[in-house]
Formats: C-alpha cells, structure tokens, sequence
C-alpha cells in the first residue's frame, strides 16, 4: 500500500547491513541521507566546472558563478521568497541565527529590550540570543509548552511589551515534532509591530515552506537536513530588515571598495557573504531542492503523516512507553523514554539490530527540563522510510523490553 511512495532506492547508502541486520535508518531529524542525484551533482562540478565565483573572466569561473547564482535561484523559488537578494547562503541554521543576532540585534537592542523565545527551541535558537544579551543588556523572555508539546499562543500574547523587540522561535521542534501556528503568531508578532525570525530547519524537508505566506521577517535552515550537503545553510530576509542591518562578516568579495581606514559594501545579498562560499555544496543543495521538487512537498508531507499515523498506533501498544510529544499538529519525530531503561542503552540494542536512532538531549536541555527527563530516545523519518522501519522499531523496543525485563 505504500510501495507508491518509495524512494528509498535513491539513497545508496542506504542499500547495507548492520551488524547483519538491513539498516533501518531512523535519525533524519539530526541529518538526512543524500540522494545519488546530490552527490552526482557534487563530483560533476568538480569534474568540470569548479573555479572561485563572481570574479574571474575566464570560462570556468563564469560556470561557477552562474550554477552558484542558479542555486540561489532555486532556493528563492523553493520558499517563495520574493526577491533574490533576500537569500543569503550560510553555513546552516546555525549561522544564520547568529548573523541576525549580531547583525540585526547587536547594532539596535539596548539593555532592558526584550527578545521571545519558545522552551522548545534547539540550542542554536537560544544560545545566540543569551550571547546577544550579555552584550548589549537585553533580557530574554519564554513561551511555555504545554504537557502534550504545544506552544501556549495566549500566554505568548501577554510576553509583548513596549520593550520587546524581536521574536524567534522554531517551525518545527527537532524533539516534539510539533508543527508551530508560525502564521498566526506572525500576525500576533507583528500586531505588536515586532520582527520574527523561524528557524526553519526541521520544516524545510518535511512541510511546504512558503516565506510570503507565512509573512516571517527572516526564515532559517540547513542544507544537511534536506538531502543536501552539509556546510551550507540560508538566511532569508526581508528586504528592508537585510538592508537595514550591517554587515556580519568583514572580507573579500562583500566590499565595494576598501581603503586602509574604511570601506564600503556591495548591496545585498553579497553584503552578508564574505569570503569564498561552500560553492560546490551549495550547487548540490540546489540538486537536493529540486529533487524533493520533482517528488513534491505536498506528496512528502502526505506521506510523511501517514507514516506518523501509523507510528503513533504501534508505539503506543508498546509497554511502558513515554512519548515526550503528542501535539495533534506534528511531523514523523518520535521522543520517548521507556521504562527506566536507559536511552543509550536502549540506542545500542536497536544499533544491534540495525536500526539507528539518536539518544540523548537533542541539543534541547530546556525542553528535557520541561519534561523532568536527562534524556530521551528519539526516531525521525525522512523520504526513505517506510512503514516496515516503524515496524522494525517497534520489534525492536520491544525486544530492549525483554532484555530489561
Ligand atoms: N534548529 C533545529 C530545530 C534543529 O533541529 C537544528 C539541527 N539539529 C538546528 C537548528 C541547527 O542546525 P545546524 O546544526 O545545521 O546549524
């Protein structure tokens, strides 16, 4: 029933034993597998088109820069944005979260502002923001999850004050799954004329992502998570918030001109792009794109809620299993504690059986807090599962059961 969507074949990595086991790979919310197109498109580049971008005269570099220009292209198209320059290439959500905090938030915070944050959010999404208020006196503020994993949008509400100047929160939870409300708390945002920023990473690969729809002031995510490669990310941004920002990074290829004492920038996106770029993996990302292009985002996130639906049923008839997370919104991110086996106990039995999950934090102490949990197990789909992996898991844990018992 579901061999209609099946593109596991595509991940050649896939295709392998583990310890003798079929490996049932179940760990796409920390990185994604890389279809063989991604990597075709990486040697291919580097067979016959890589030379440094945007200032050679010559042949190669003039394919370089047009196959490195293309890739912004395709990701304006991918997330709708409305001008090309509002895409900015980083090197994953991480970066991006930090440039808007230094750039955007360190030249106009003052001390007493205020910035909303979730107890959801990936440390990427809280650490440079307590950087930030360390330097320049900003206070941060947090909306609470409630106990099945779900933003309390009211009590969000009640956080703006006259002092708060921008909002950052997480489309989609790397721990709960939970797919935020990002429009309506954009409007709610910016009813209180207040900037927000998405990180986007977990939503991109799963959900359709459309900036102007969403109406967000800047949307952030990574290629790794996406079938592309890793070391490569975007920062998009509106137009006027970009322009009004200064520059993040100093060096080549941002400036106009530069003299001893002082220099001028180009305008944007380049402004926000110093130094040589990750070129040939942000080509590749552009293959990623629009290879989940060609499958449809629609089509992925149909598939990807069946298989929640389906995983839902199984682990819940698994004893004594917790899972940290059930909002009624969420994508396929399964965390769950069992029993009082220990996570990585119960991740080295599943690696025995070829099945790899993530075991530990998450890179979201906060939310492990929320939970009153050290750490949990966590299972994530990508394109390449299928409802046999879930199965696969499902025999599994219950096998850790038996060796527990
Ligand atoms: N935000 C979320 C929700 C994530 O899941 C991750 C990666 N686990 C990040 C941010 C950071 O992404 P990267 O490490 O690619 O910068």
């Amino acid at each position: 029933m579901m061999n209609e969507f099946s593109y596991k074949h595509d991940f050649p990595i896939l295709n392998q034993s583990i310890h003798g086991k079929p490996l049932v790979y179940l760990d796409s919310a920390a990185t994604s597998q890389k279809p063989q197109c991604v990597m075709d498109a990486l040697m291919h580049y580097y067979q016959h088109d890589h030379a440094n971008i945007h200032r050679g005269v010559y042949e190669l570099s003039v394919r370089a820069t047009k196959a490195f220009e293309d890739a912004r292209h395709m990701v304006q198209k991918f997330i709708h944005a409305e001008h090309l320059h509002e895409i900015i290439f980083v090197r994953g959500t991480t970066e991006a979260i930090n440039l808007v905090a230094q750039s955007y938030g360190r030249s106009r915070f003052k001390p007493g502002d205020e910035i909303i944050i979730s107890e959801m959010e990936h440390h990427s999404n809280i650490v440079p923001w307590q950087l930030l208020a360390e330097q320049t006196g900003a206070v941060l503020k947090v909306i609470p999850v409630s106990d099945v994993g779900e933003l309390d949008l009211e009590k969000y509400e009640t956080l703006f004050t006259p002092r708060t100047q921008l909002v950052a929160v997480v489309h989609i939870s790397n721990v709960l799954g939970t797919i935020n409300p990002i429009k309506e708390m954009t409007q709610i945002a910016h009813a209180h004329h207040v900037p927000i920023l998405v990180d986007g990473a977990q939503a991109l690969p799963h959900i359709p992502v459309d900036v102007r729809e969403l109406d967000c002031d800047f949307y952030a995510f990574s290629s790794h998570k996406a079938y592309g490669p890793t070391g490569v990310g975007v920062l998009y941004g509106k137009t006027a918030l970009l322009d009004s920002m200064p520059p993040y990074h100093g060096g080549g290829d941002m400036i106009e001109t530069v003299q001893l004492h002082q220099s001028t920038f180009k305008k944007l996106p380049y402004k926000f792009e110093a130094g040589t770029p990750n070129i040939a993996d942000i080509i590749a990302f552009a293959t990623a794109l629009r290879y989940l292009n060609r499958i449809g985002m629609e089509k992925i996130k149909k598939h990807e809620h069946d298989l929640v639906t389906y995983a839902t049923e199984k682990l819940a008839a698994i004893p004594d299993l917790r899972m940290i997370g059930t909002a009624k919104n969420k994508t396929g991110v399964f965390s769950f504690v069992l029993n009082n086996v220990h996570p990585h106990d119960i991740g080295t039995v599943l690696d025995h059986e070829g099945i790899a999950v993530r075991a530990g934090h998450h890179c979201a102490m906060p939310l492990m807090e929320r939970y009153a949990i050290p750490a949990c197990i966590r299972a994530s789909f990508g394109i390449y599962n299928s409802r046999e992996d879930v199965d696969a898991l499902a025999a599994g844990l219950l096998n850790v059961l038996r060796m527990f018992a």
